[in-house]
């Protein structure tokens, strides 16, 4: 097999190459991912477990696993899903730092969060916080009543640079104002909707991890009491409204 990942090689093919040779005119390079995916060296074709198969390659987030499946890793041992030969190719792909970390294969067709190499299938410390800034991303550039979301996603882009993130967050951070930016309004709904549900759950999970540290159990503790002391002054206002005739506690 010759070997394509020199980049001196006058033989190497790009990922752009590969993909309009495999797939045609279908395959839309648009997103700032893609650019950046299509420019690389190809290290394998994209081979199809069902050669018949016709895959929706003009969904952006399939164009995206298919230019990572030529230009990614293939893990030493594959997730379950490739592993049950689930997925349109026939390798279990990873792209260093993209994707979430799912493989290729699960990316395609938004299947992303099931692979087992999902950073959310780790329990990564650093897995909250990104998906905290993530929904936060989410939140602002979903926003209907922006006009032109494109200048503010430049000009977040480069901000993202000044904020002293790690680079995975960064990344990420990237990832979601480039993805959020190719959205159709419907796409936009529904992600302030899978926004929304996040920040709920992360809200959620940080005031019960609030709840057990000392103050947290000072202040339920105190909240306890408030709600004793009213239900008594409750009972006792019911209490002597029992004593009054029926007639007048009913109208
Ligand atoms: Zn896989
Ligand atoms: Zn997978």
């Amino acid at each position: 097999m010759p070997d394509h990942s020199s980049p001196e090689d006058p033989s190497a093919r790009t990922a752009a190459d590969l993909a309009y040779a495999a797939y045609g005119d279908l395959v839309k390079i648009d997103s700032a991912l893609c650019k950046k995916l299509a420019a690389e060296t190809a290290l394998r074709e994209p081979t199809q477990r069902r050669v018949d198969q016709k895959l929706n390659i003009e969904r952006r987030s399939n164009v995206e696993a298919l230019l990572a499946h030529m230009t990614g890793q293939a893990a030493p041992k594959p997730c379950k899903n490739c592993h049950k030969g689930h997925g349109p190719w026939t390798q279990c792909v990873v792209y260093d730092g993209q994707m979430c970390g799912s493989c290729t294969n699960c990316w395609f067709n938004a299947s992303g969060s099931r692979c087992t190499f999902h950073e959310n299938n780790h329990q990564q410390p650093q897995t909250l916080f990104a998906a905290t800034v993530t929904s936060g991303a989410n939140l602002l550039f979903s926003q209907p009543t922006i006009a032109q979301p494109s200048p503010s996603n430049v000009n977040l882009s480069t901000d993202v640079n000044h904020w002293g993130l790690s680079e995975s967050t960064k990344q990420l951070i990237t990832q979601t104002i480039t993805d959020v930016s190719t959205f159709s309004r419907r796409d936009r709904f529904l992600a302030r909707i899978e926004a929304a549900a996040k920040e709920l759950g992360m809200r959620i999970a940080e005031y019960e991890e609030f709840l057990r540290t000392p103050e947290g159990i000072a202040e339920q503790n105190a909240a306890l009491d408030r709600d004793r002391a009213q239900n008594r002054d409750t009972q006792a206002t019911e209490a002597s409204m029992a004593d009054a005739p029926a007639d007048d506690v009913l109208t």
